[in-house]
């Protein structure tokens, strides 16, 4: 089987974790993961890291390689879909539904590790977790064009306001106000 990546050398038997099996590449360090036997993984190593404010960790210096081209699943040649992690880095994990598979690039375990989702694959592959990284990153876009507007001050006044408004039992009549003005 041939790295997905370096396309040349091939995946040898290797171990990200103990007890978790994978086939890795000596060249980029890239490594393909079965989901069957990180599921088996995941559930018996439930001991250290939770989901507990997982999205908010900091990702830390953690040096990835992310492929940002398709990649193809080794075992069966077909195009791996592209997964994100969170809302803030911008590595993405390839996986084949049809194998079962998931390619993470060089540094991306370690990654997962440093966001503390190395438990949280399974959660990552959801249609929900997907949706959720959508939403934050258009709310983000929305905020930075309201910076370039009206600066980071400006911004932070608006939120303060914005969170002041939403506790307020009269926020309809505040609107109002605000509109005729
Ligand atoms: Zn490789
Ligand atoms: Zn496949």
């Amino acid at each position: 089987m041939k790295c997905p990546r370096c396309t040349t050398p091939d995946l040898k038997p290797t171990l990200i974790e103990e007890y978790l099996p994978a086939m890795g590449c000596e060249t980029c360090h890239g490594s393909l993961v079965s989901l069957l036997y990180y599921r088996h993984w995941a559930e018996t190593q439930k001991l250290a890291s939770t989901s507990e404010a997982a999205a908010e960790a900091n990702p830390g210096p953690v040096a990835t390689s992310d492929t940002t081209t398709a990649i193809i699943c080794p075992k069966c040649v077909r195009v791996m879909q592209k997964y994100k992690l969170t809302g803030t880095v911008a590595n993405r994990v390839d996986v084949c539904a049809t194998c079962d598979e998931a390619w993470l690039d060089g540094g991306e375990w370690e990654l997962l590790e440093a966001l503390q989702l190395s438990h949280e694959l399974p959660a990552i592959l959801t249609d929900s977790w997907q949706r959720r990284i959508r939403h934050e990153q258009s709310e983000g876009t929305r905020r930075s064009i309201l910076v370039r507007m009206i600066g980071e001050d400006g911004t932070s006044r608006v939120e303060e306001f914005k969170r002041w408004l939403g506790k307020n039992q009269h926020k309809s009549h505040v609107l109002a106000y605000l509109y005729r003005n």
